[in-house]
């Protein structure tokens, strides 16, 4: 039994709680209780769950800085470029373990690594290596694309994603790549394949309206309508910036910063939401949770649709539940050990009263504030120069 003080932690409610001494057991929180630090290893700053980045395709890392210069363009362009390092890379594990490196200096306990270039092996391993947890949702993609994307049919992907072995503190999940990815038919078996096993299910909704006016064409019917059968509790509708009917259930993910980036437009929440760093523009949950917010106000002329709980959750509770871990994701008993620590004395937040740490955090932090993560008990060895070091040696020149 290890214990830790948090001189600050936010439990879930509308503000942060002082004083919360935590036991954990293992890989779980075995009790939260209010009291002095009484010898347990002291947290100073506001400490929060640990932070779920629900979408991600690691190796776009690679593309930050690379994709702004060329004159005027739009998501299309944009996806030439990342085709073209998508068909080059070779070393995948590199890459892939760098930019979790990356998260991890940033307090992200727990990735949904959306994988279309399906070397899993090499995305496991990535992991395991950097100490986070993944869920690892190997994309069915069987139209369109490179050739690298693709397996030969719906029934090649499910022996494919059989044969995976996770090990420890590795889930699975499934997902359609998208509605022009992959066809209606397939995409039943996919959804069929992932509420066999319990898994989560996610695809990629919506991004562009190009898509909605191609889906109406082909099909008659937008992105949604056609994913249909497959929607339930464990769905997460991936960007939904131009659905135009309301998810009915399941969650929405939201990729603020590479919306922006790409141009795609504004996401609008289902009452459930999760956040994800998706092409790794920038790395940095707390810039995507106060983007939701402050995107709605620019759109709207209306400040406090989303308060700072909220953000919290979809960083957090919501993120790990979308991806098959809903016992992850918030402080209290039976819970993972999953923690990040956030300080509050650095010149960016400085100044700030105990009663305002989370709206402080969550609206002008940055991942350089986070000062300790934990994952399963364990409290990760973050150094970011040696972090600096791998990307400078995994991306290819
Ligand atoms: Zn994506």
């Amino acid at each position: 039994v290890s214990r830790y003080w948090c001189e600050l932690a936010w439990l879930g409610g509308e503000g942060p709680e002082p004083g919360v001494l935590l036991e954990l057991d293992g890989e779980r929180i075995a009790s939260v209780r209010a009291g002095p630090p009484d010898g347990a290893e002291r947290l100073t700053g506001l400490t929060l769950p640990g932070l779920a980045n629900a979408h991600s395709h690691a190796f776009q890392r690679a593309l930050r800085g690379r994709t702004e210069r060329g004159g005027r363009g739009s998501f299309w362009t944009w996806r030439e470029q990342m085709y073209a390092l998508a068909e080059s890379l070779d070393d995948v594990y590199a890459l892939t373990k760098a930019t979790f490196a990356e998260m991890a200096l940033a307090g992200i306990t727990l990735v949904g690594e959306f994988d279309y270039l399906h070397d899993s092996e090499a995305v496991m391993q990535a992991a395991a290596d950097v100490g986070i947890r993944l869920t690892l949702l190997d994309a069915c993609y069987l139209h369109g694309g490179l050739p690298r994307f693709r397996d030969a049919g719906v029934e090649a992907w499910a022996e494919r994603v059989s044969e995976l072995q996770p090990g420890p503190g590795v889930r699975l999940g499934a997902a359609i790549h998208s509605v022009r990815a992959v066809d209606p038919d397939s995409a039943r078996v996919v959804a069929e394949f992932a509420a066999d096993r319990g898994w989560p299910l996610h695809a990629h909704v919506s991004e562009q309206p190009a898509e909605n006016e191609w889906c109406l064409a082909e099909y008659g019917a937008t992105p949604l309508q056609l994913l249909q059968p497959a929607i339930s509790e464990r769905f997460t509708a991936v960007h939904a910036t131009h659905t135009t009917e309301p998810l009915p259930q399941g969650f929405t993910c939201l990729c603020p910063t590479t919306e922006r980036d790409l141009a795609d437009g504004i996401g609008v929440p289902d009452a459930k939401f999760t956040l994800g760093s998706d092409s790794q523009s920038v790395i940095d949950l707390f810039e995507e949770a106060r983007a939701v917010e402050l995107d709605e106000r620019l759109r709207t002329g209306v400040r406090g649709t989303y308060t700072a709980p909220q953000l919290a959750a979809a960083a957090t509770s919501s993120g790990y539940a979308s991806l098959g871990w809903p016992e992850g994701g918030r402080i209290e008993p039976g819970a993972l050990a999953d923690l990040v620590t956030v300080r509050l004395d650095g010149p960016r937040l400085a100044g700030t009263r105990p009663e305002d740490a989370l709206d402080a955090v969550i609206f002008a932090a940055t991942r350089d504030d986070v000062s300790t993560v934990i994952v399963s008990g364990r409290e990760l060895d973050r150094d970011p120069a040696r972090v600096a070091a791998e990307l400078q040696q995994a991306i290819p020149r």
